[in-house]
């Protein structure tokens, strides 16, 4: 029993396309379960990281402003991030989400219903998920802290970091 880990992204072009719904329901059928979740506004930093071995690819600015919902601005440049968990997880995600181009995708996936290939030639697939565990690993640990996933997914190691800014409610 291969238990696994991987980290899922709804794009900004889902978050627009008003899909968060209609792509959580078509993951639940792995029935896998979801041990963390967020929204994020990505910045340039997070999304030259996530994609940094793509940097050298002739769409690599595209997708940077891509992930960052810069195209589409206020209110849906952000994505909702989550860490589904279970039995090989990874395959089990990406057959839901279908291929990367979406017209190569199987059109009951979420990639071949919903995405989209733009004008520039970028392909607009709505989701992103993990392709391998190394990947999966390095990704989540980009995305989530430890203390933001309930699951004891990777080691971790206690530090004490002194004069630390920190919002917290009023
Ligand atoms: N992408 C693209 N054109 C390509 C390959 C990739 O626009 O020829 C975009 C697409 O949004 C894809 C992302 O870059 O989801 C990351 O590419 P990757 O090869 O990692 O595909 P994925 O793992 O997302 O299926
Ligand atoms: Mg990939």
């Amino acid at each position: 029993m291969k238990i696994e880990q991987v980290l899922v992204l709804i794009k900004p072009d889902g978050i627009k396309k008003s899909l968060v719904g209609n792509i959580l329901t078509k993951f639940s059928e792995s029935k896998l379960i979801i041990v963390g979740s967020k929204m994020i506004k990505v910045d340039e930093k997070l999304a030259k990281a996530h994609y940094n071995h793509l940097k050298d690819k002739p769409f690599f600015n595209e997708l940077i402003n891509y992930i960052q919902g810069k195209v589409y601005g206020e209110p849906w440049n952000r994505i909702l991030a989550f860490v589904y968990h279970g039995e090989c997880a990874i395959s089990k995600i990406r057959e839901i989400a279908g291929a990367t181009n979406p017209e190569d995708a199987d059109p009951i996936s979420i990639r071949g219903s919903y995405g989209r290939i733009t004008t520039k030639g970028l392909y607009e697939n709505v989701v992103h998920c993990s392709s391998d565990s190394i990947e999966a690993a390095r990704e989540i640990k980009l995305w989530f802290n430890p203390e933001e996933v309930i699951e004891k997914l990777y080691p971790v190691k206690t530090v004490f970091i002194r004069n630390l800014k920190n919002t917290i409610w009023a």
